[in-house]
């Protein structure tokens, strides 16, 4: 999709389940069921949905998704359906693993960062053999120190191989990663989570990540049990929605299972999603045809 001098891809990597208790946190079953599926083990349905940036002269790649080191037990915990092996992410728009400049990973979670690394020959390599990886140093730091509920969530065969090849780029911060591409930490999620800040021409995007994973997630207290700072979450979220809301933002969800991006309204005191037609996922030159 054309964005200002940009063009905008959504690649869903893969499907997978959690459970829905966990996903919207203290918000009852009985409101968050009304707005999404749920299965007979109380897992709601989820996506990874990666976000590929092309600047003109630079290619930026925004999360890697699970990626497909998973056993089968693990697959069926989280009914994993893998739809892009990671050096097949970009197959689809004609790229190879090697057209990509950066890649940035808002925070370690499995979910995000699982792609960053491939077993190649059984040696874990960076998917992404030029790319530059971008990090928070806190949420790295954080990686390693996790607690027994934090813990869970980090495998660091998904991010160490990055250190080792010398591909990581840790920032500290809010971070222009080229012009018109910006990191902006958040926190909520994890103490130093990150979104990323698009803007070209006329147009301003943000993709949330895990401060607002899906459509059903867009009432600012909804918030998942899985972030380490739901306050914090709450009070970044109603901020990132009022301005998406007054100056017309694309919005971009990571884990939607539906079309991940859009326009929010403000409709009295609520929010609203519009999201854009279907046919705004498909590659640029196959909708021109
Ligand atoms: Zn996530």
């Amino acid at each position: 999709m054309k964005f200002g001098d940009f063009d905008l891809h959504i690649i869903r990597e893969c499907t997978f389940r959690l459970d829905g208790g966990a996903m919207f946190g203290v918000v009852p079953k009985t409101m968050w069921g009304k707005l999404t599926d749920v299965d007979e083990a109380n897992r709601v349905l989820l996506a990874c949905n990666l976000l590929l940036v092309d600047t003109g002269s630079k290619k930026v790649l925004v999360e890697t998704g699970m990626g497909d080191r998973w056993s089968d037990k693990e697959r069926q915990r989280y009914d994993l359906h893998t739809l892009k092996a990671p050096d097949m992410v970009l197959s689809d728009l004609g790229l190879t693993p090697s057209d990509i400049d950066y890649v940035i990973i808002s925070h370690l979670h499995f979910d995000h960062a699982g792609g960053a690394t491939i077993l190649r020959d059984g040696k874990l390599n960076a998917t992404y053999p030029k790319a530059r990886y971008i990090v928070q140093k806190g949420e790295w730091e954080f990686a390693f120190k996790a607690n027994a509920r934090a813990k869970a969530s980090y495998r660091p065969d998904d991010f160490v191989p990055l250190q080792e090849a010398g591909q990581l780029e840790l920032v500290d911060g809010d971070y222009e990663v080229c012009p018109g591409v910006h990191v902006k930490v958040t926190g909520g999620h994890t103490s130093h989570h990150q979104v990323v800040y698009l803007q070209s021409g006329a147009e301003q995007a943000v993709y949330f990540a895990d401060i607002l994973p899906t459509r059903s997630h867009l009432s600012p207290p909804w918030v998942m049990g899985y972030d380490h700072y739901p306050l914090a979450s709450c009070d970044v979220k109603s901020q990132w929605l009022a301005a998406c809301a007054s100056q017309n933002y694309l919005v971009i969800f990571d884990h939607e299972p539906g079309v991940p991006w859009g326009r929010v309204k403000l409709k009295g005191e609520k929010f609203e999603f519009e999201a854009l037609p279907e046919n705004s996922l498909l590659p640029a030159s196959l909708t021109t045809k």
